[in-house]
Parts: C-alpha cells; structure tokens; sequence
C-alpha cells in the first residue's frame, strides 16, 4: 500500500484525534478542580471550651488552639491536592481572621483573611467544591459542641424557609447560587449530621464527638489529621457525584435574637419585625434574602 504525505498526516490525525480530545477533556477537569476551605476554631478536635481556648490573644490555650486548627487544615490541604486539586484557597473564619499565619499555613494555598471579607465570602462559579474544616454545628445542637449560629451573644436561632439553618447550611444554599457543591466536612458529630441532611452523600471526619456542649469524646491531633487527609481526598475524587444545591424560588430568612441580642437591624424594604426579638428578611432568592440579613 502506498501513501502520500497528506494522507499519512491525516492518518495520523484520526490516530492522534482521540488522545488529543482526552488530553482536553482532562486538562478541563484538572482546571475546574479549585476548592475553597471555610475554616473555624470550634469544631477543631481538642476544644471544648470558648474562655479557655477560642478567644485570640485572651484564651490561654488561644495559641495551641491556632496550631491545632492549622494542623488539620494542613492535613485537608494535603489530601485535597492529592485527589486532583489544582489551587486551594483557606479563609481565615474564626474571629474575622486572627488566627492563620502565612508562616505555617500549607504553602501551596492562597490565605483570605482580614475582617473586611463579603457575607459571600469573595466567592464566585471559578471554584468548584467547598469544604469545611473545624466546623461546629447550629446553634442549640444536641450535643453540637460549641454550637452556634454566626454570632452566640446575639443570635439564637436563624431559619431559611423554615428550615432550622446555621454556618453550615447557610453556606450551603449560598454555595449553590454560584454552582458550587459542598463535598466534604471536618468536625464534631452534630456538625457532620448536619451537613448530610442537606448533602448526604458529603464526606465527613468526625474528629470529635459531644457529650453535651462543652464536653466529649476526642481523636488525638495526628489522627484527626489522618482522617481529615483521607476525606478530603476522597471528597474531591468524588467531585463528580455532587451537585450544587439549589433553593428556588422567594426565600424567607427569619432571626431570633438573644434576650440581650442586638444586631441593629432596622425596618426596610424586604426587612420586618415580627417581635422584639425576631425578624424576617425576604428576597426574591436565597442571596437576596441573606444579604439583607448581614449587610444591614
Ligand atoms: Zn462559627
């Protein structure tokens, strides 16, 4: 059989053609894979207690606290690299960023923090998953160490369309607005429940387990990190199984204060005080609606 030049190139072109496509198509899915870390102190295996460890520069555990949280996201960076990551980014959420350093944080990530950061938290559709580490579940949680829900002196309980709502599904239902999926959380047992009642297929290492709010059962740090390695990794070499939440249509956030809350809400288009201590803010998503509640 004889060839001439041409044909040989295009020969060679339907051989080459499919290893080009996948080649792409890789590349694509190595490209999307950016992740996002929400970082917070209370749902670090060891803490228990807000005086005595989560307060920066008062608590007199503070500083071992800040080494255990950077521990684990560490162990989280790892394994997030290792099942494909292309670019980690960590926000500094305990305190309004007081508590990350650029001299041990993982040197591979990007560090967000100061106070001045969006309700959304600078995100946008360029990442493709979220994770949590150091979570702690709502406020009122059974057996939720350290529960809370944003703000413990003012808030007492926040719901979306009447679903009891705290840190975790919030970012949950925000996430979605801008396509990107929650795949995976580190914390204590009330945390990781929640998270699967909206997402229940989420990877989840429970570093720590309630006995009641201010005490329970604990890994050690080198195995809270094992485990946190671990999940992340296989979180996002599941990337594909998840979808992005979505709530439709009108959304209702309503706040209950504290008896001593005051957040400095005041009446406003879409804002209304059912009581002294509740209000309700409307939108017609659920971006809208929560904008109104934390940019007030
Ligand atoms: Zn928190």
């Amino acid at each position: 059989m004889t060839s001439t030049p041409s044909h040989r190139i295009s020969y060679l072109l339907t051989l080459l053609l499919p290893l080009l496509l996948s080649a792409q198509s890789i590349a694509q899915t190595a490209a999307a894979k950016k992740v996002f870390m929400i970082t917070d102190m209370e749902g670090v295996s060891g803490i228990f207690d807000t005086e005595l460890q989560c307060l920066p520069y008062k608590s007199p555990r503070w500083e071992e606290s800040r080494k255990l949280l950077t521990g684990e996201i560490n162990a989280a960076v790892d394994g997030l690299f290792e099942g494909g990551a292309k670019e980690v980014v960590v926000w500094d959420g305990h305190s309004s960023g007081q508590n990350l350093s650029v001299s041990d944080i993982h040197p591979r990530v990007r560090l967000l923090t100061g106070a001045a950061v969006s309700p959304t938290l600078e995100l946008d559709s360029s990442y493709s998953a979220i994770i949590f580490v150091g979570q702690h579940a709502l406020a009122g949680a059974e057996k939720g160490i350290l529960g809370h829900s944003y703000d413990s002196q003012n808030i007492q309980n926040i719901w979306v369309n009447k679903r009891p709502t705290g840190e975790i599904g919030a970012i949950v239902m925000l996430a979605g607005v801008f396509g990107i999926p929650v795949i995976m959380l580190a914390g204590d047992t009330a945390a990781c429940k929640e998270l699967h009642q909206l997402v229940p297929q989420a990877e989840c290492a429970e570093v720590k387990s309630g006995v009641s709010r201010t005490a329970g059962f604990m890994l050690s740090h080198p195995a809270s990190c094992a485990l946190i390695h671990e999940k992340a990794r296989r979180g996002l070499e599941r990337l594909a199984e998840f979808k992005p939440y979505r709530v439709v249509g009108p959304v209702e956030v309503k706040v209950e204060l504290t008896t001593k809350g005051n957040r400095g809400f005041r009446p406003r288009e879409g804002v209304e005080q059912l009581n002294d201590r509740t209000w309700i803010f409307r939108g017609k998503d659920i971006l809208d609606a929560w904008l109104k509640f934390s940019s007030f």
